[in-house]
């Protein structure tokens, strides 16, 4: 329970990246803070714990980044992978405000690695963390406590208590119980609403029930639903989100990125009815993985099947599953619950379609097919080399992009435009300001931390520090 012998100053609701940012700069600002976690302690840190990777404005190389990354690219970056769907003003306050983000995050006890070599594509523009996003949160946490942030594990904020803009506490349940909790200032940081699948069913029917979710059980989207209930504006497509193709085998929660499949650009891929239904060489696969997802939601019972030969094994990253292997087409299609002839005939159709072609997996190749539909537009070859291996795929949704809208101080914006008095939010609740569309990879730790900051600086401001 909540020490509330004292009122608080800023309340803080979500451990993630984006909540522990704003504690952190709202405690070193002065303010008495206190982060409320629905999650137990081993499990805190949400869908931050799962990252990689922070994407950061920077004027040079590094012992971490190979080379300069300004603001002029990186905003026309999100402008192409948002196609315009973007606030240039907030986004360019993130881009700006994300070259202080490396040392910030050093000096609150994050450590980087060295640039990796591979298939990311990413050394120039993003920084990577030494022990991932797990090691990330741990040093926040370690650092929010030296600094004495109060922090409540199994602390889940259910209702919000809110008249006219402003915000008077919040009802929560801590270990079982129910608890009101008063603050000066409320800083909501509590993720999208990607676990909630009654709520994802609203916009995609019974094909959410099929939907794997990659991150943590607790985003429920209680926050959204609750500030959208007390009039803030929503931003941002209810349908849209982030979904890649991943192993049907993965956990329904929280299996992180190792159950994602990049076999994909190097076979075919069919449904459950043994039917192409896309051109899985389109493009380099940085660029096309995240609109994989949701081309297997829209097939028969969201499956899908990734079908490869032994030349296409070393070539990507694996799954942390193994692919079901066998000698032949047909005994894969088996293995798999397909259908043997048809399979067979859809591989002998595709090997016939395939044109010559020098193979390069690093380049937009000229190994393409003819007269087929859809086509292969690279990195077309034949399967024909056995062992042949089949990975079963199903959505994977990362995160959703339904949030609410915020002004440059992290301030919740009303219906009537007006905004709210003492409530911020930050990271995956607000992102869609800034992501209408699309995505750019390291980004969601760039805006959630350089909101969370901006969050935790105004709520403090507000709370008299
Ligand atoms: C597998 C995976 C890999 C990713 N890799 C990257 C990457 O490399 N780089 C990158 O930039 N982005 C990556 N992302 C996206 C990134 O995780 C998010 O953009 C970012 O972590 C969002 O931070 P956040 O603080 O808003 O949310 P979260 O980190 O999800 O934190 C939200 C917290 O709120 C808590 N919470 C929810 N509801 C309540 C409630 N009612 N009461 C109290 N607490 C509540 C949750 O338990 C959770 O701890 C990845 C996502 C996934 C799933």
């Amino acid at each position: 329970m909540a020490d509330q012998t004292r009122p608080f100053d800023v309340l803080i609701i979500g451990g993630g990246n984006a909540g522990l940012c704003a504690a952190i700069t709202a405690r070193r600002a002065g303010a008495r803070v206190l982060v409320l976690e629905s999650a137990i302690k081993d499990f805190r840190g949400g869908n931050s714990r799962h990252t990689r990777d922070i994407r950061y404005m920077h004027r040079g190389a590094t012992d971490y980044v190979t080379g300069p990354y300004g603001e002029d690219e990186f905003w026309e970056d999100l402008r192409q992978v948002t196609g315009g769907e973007t606030n240039e003003r907030l986004a360019r306050l993130v881009i700006r405000e994300s070259e202080t983000l490396g040392d910030w995050m050093a000096a609150n006890g994050v450590r980087w690695q060295k640039p990796l070599r591979g298939t990311l594509h990413l050394t120039r523009t993003n920084l990577f963390m030494l022990g991932g996003g797990k090691a990330m949160v741990n040093a926040y946490y370690d650092t929010a406590s030296k600094l004495g942030i109060e922090i409540a594990y199994e602390a889940e904020v259910c209702e919000l208590k809110m008249r006219d803009g402003e915000a008077q506490g919040v009802m929560a349940l801590c270990h079982g119980a129910s608890q009101e909790i008063d603050a000066k200032s409320i800083v909501v940081a509590s993720g999208g609403f990607e676990a909630n699948i009654p709520w994802l069913k609203e916009y995609w029917g019974e094909a959410a029930d099929n939907f794997i979710i990659r991150g943590t059980k607790h985003n429920q989207g209680r926050l959204l639903k609750e500030l959208l209930k007390h009039g803030a504006k929503p931003v941002g497509d209810p349908r849209g989100c982030h979904a890649v193709a991943l192993d049907a085998r993965a956990p329904k929660f929280d299996g992180g990125i190792v159950t994602r499949l990049d076999s994909v650009p190097f076979g075919i891929v069919v449904n459950k009815e043994v039917r192409r239904f896309y051109d899985e060489g389109e493009d380099f696969w940085p660029k096309r993985y995240a609109i994989w997802g949701k081309l297997i939601a829209q097939q028969p019972e969201q499956i899908a099947y990734s079908v490869i030969d032994a030349k296409a094994l070393p070539l990507f990253l694996p799954s942390v599953f193994p692919p079901v292997q066998a000698a032949s087409i047909p005994e894969l299609a088996s293995a798999l619950g397909l259908d043997s002839s048809a399979l067979a005939t859809a591989v002998n159709n595709f090997n016939r379609a395939v044109q010559p072609g020098a193979f390069d997996p690093g380049s937009l190749d000229n190994c393409r097919t003819e007269g087929l539909d859809p086509p292969k537009s690279h990195w077309a070859r034949p399967i024909d080399t056995p062992p042949y291996y089949g990975y079963p795929l199903r959505p994977g949704i990362t995160f959703t992009y339904l949030g609410v809208t915020v002004n440059e101080q992290a301030r919740v914006i009303m219906q009537d435009e007006r905004p709210a008095k003492n409530v911020f939010a930050a990271g995956e609740v607000m992102a869609g300001n800034i992501l209408g569309k699309g995505y750019l990879a390291g980004f969601g730790l760039t805006i959630g931390s350089v909101f969370g900051r901006i969050a935790g600086r105004e709520a403090a401001r507000h709370a008299g520090f």
